[in-house]
């Protein structure tokens, strides 16, 4: 049996014992939430049945009282055969657990369309159906904030999601893009755009992956049948083997922090900020007439 690095428990992972471990991801957290403000707020956490939202989840619960969090679960059913039924139970589950409330968008109920029917409509197209599913969440999780007071949305991105994100970026030369994203965004009511987090933005994948096995959270143990066209995946296996011949070095923190570094470098009135109008149909923010969400979905 190993010991703890920092006490005499038994280390379960990582040479920590189960405290230590949760002190380590806590302090992660913790960090975000000063740099967000994410004090006293009401946070709408979107859950999808994937161990990252429910570690983010979980781990918000631990620090609620200390920082006066006021927490509401989303989940948005994305209407995917075999997958989106068994990800809805595990989102229940979580919320039993954490003994948060559960809030469900139904999108083939509401529109009359779910990412099964996109899918085939834009597959044809050329378009990746991710692509089309990350715009109907995000524009979904935000509206239901908007339209409930939130203060922030909450996603369970993590480390390696950043990093990935970044690769692809730097990849295409997307610097609008690298200035816009980040660890928050804040709200622009204006425009309807409620203020996005991540706080598992510095904690690396395996650590979220380890966190949640420990503490037995109910995970979806599915994979969508549509991650195969995924991106991400590609840029996770580079970024994996880039670590693997960097041994010492963790370049996937190496990048985050470098680009966190960057931004804040640069005043906000030196970011170059894509200008932002209200979409013709549903009055949110767009940077065209007809947002993205109501292109997709045919509406107006
Ligand atoms: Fe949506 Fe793609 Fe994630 Fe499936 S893998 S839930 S289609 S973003
Ligand atoms: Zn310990
Ligand atoms: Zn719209």
């Amino acid at each position: 049996m190993s010991r703890c690095r920092f006490c005499s428990n038994e280390a379960v992972y990582n040479g920590m014992c189960f405290e230590h471990f949760k002190k380590f991801l806590l302090k992660k957290v913790v960090s975000v939430i000063y740099i967000a403000g994410l004090m006293n707020k009401r946070l709408l956490v979107g859950v999808s049945g994937g161990k990252d939202s429910a570690v983010t989840a979980q781990l918000l619960m631990f620090l609620r009282e200390k920082f006066n969090l006021d927490i509401e679960l989303l989940h948005v059913k994305l209407g995917i055969k075999g997958y989106s039924d068994e990800s809805l139970d595990s989102c229940s589950s979580l919320s039993k657990k954490l003994g948060l409330k559960l809030n469900v968008v139904d999108v083939k109920e509401e529109y009359g369309k779910g990412v099964d029917d996109l899918a085939v409509e834009f597959s044809s197209k050329g378009v990746p159906v991710c692509s089309v599913c990350g715009t109907i969440k995000r524009y979904l999780m935000n509206k239901f904030a908007f339209e409930n007071d939130f203060d922030f949305v909450i996603t369970g991105h993590n480390l390696d999601d950043e990093a990935s994100f970044l690769l692809q970026a730097v990849k295409e030369q997307q610097i609008e893009l690298i200035l816009r994203n980040g660890v928050f965004s804040p709200s622009k009511r204006d425009f309807k755009l409620v203020g996005k987090a991540k706080p598992l933005y510095f904690i690396r994948e395996e650590d979220v992956e380890a966190w949640a096995s420990l503490n037995k959270l109910p995970i979806v143990n599915k994979k969508c049948p549509y991650s195969f066209g995924n991106k991400q995946f590609v840029n996770k296996k580079v970024l994996k083997d880039v670590n693997e011949e960097f041994r010492g070095v963790d370049f996937r923190n190496s990048l985050v922090k470098t680009f966190f570094e960057l931004r804040r470098l640069i005043p906000d009135d030196k970011k170059k900020v894509i200008a932002l109008r209200r979409c013709s149909v549903c009055g949110f923010a767009t940077t065209k007439s007809v947002c993205r969400f109501c292109r997709i979905m045919g509406l107006g």
